[in-house]
């Protein structure tokens, strides 16, 4: 499949990894919108949220309470913002579940 993340994944792109685990990984944005951005993906491919499911859907679980944990490695503690764009409205580019933890400094307001 032809799928950046996937090959993030293999290891066939470099990444800078922060965690990882036999069903994740958390790696650094390529063009940070925050003095923190990194990126937390199943290695299970899955198109995005629009893809999740009651078969898939624990991932997400585990996805959150490892989001908990990086946000405090990363010294996050005056808070931070997830997010995980789905589909063309979305402006997701990468189909491949993601999601985002921006943080850093005070972000904008506003959601959109
Ligand atoms: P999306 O727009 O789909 O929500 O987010 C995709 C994210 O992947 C973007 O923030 C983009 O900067 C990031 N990205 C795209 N290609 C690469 C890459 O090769 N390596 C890394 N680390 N991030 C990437
Ligand atoms: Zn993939």
């Amino acid at each position: 499949m032809d799928c950046l993340f996937c090959k993030i994944i293999a290891g066939e792109i470099p990444s800078t990894k922060i965690y990882e685990d036999d069903k994740i990984l958390a790696f650094r944005d390529i063009n940070p919108q925050a003095p923190a951005h990194i990126l937390v993906i199943p290695k299970e491919h899955i198109g995005g949220v629009d893809e999740l499911n009651s078969e898939n859907v624990a991932i997400v679980s585990h996805i959150f309470a490892k989001i908990a944990e990086i946000a405090k490695n990363e010294g996050l503690e005056k808070g931070y913002r997830v997010v995980s764009n789905v589909g063309e409205h979305g402006c997701q580019s990468v189909r491949h579940l993601h999601f985002h933890i921006l943080g850093g400094s005070q972000l904008n307001g506003s959601m959109v």
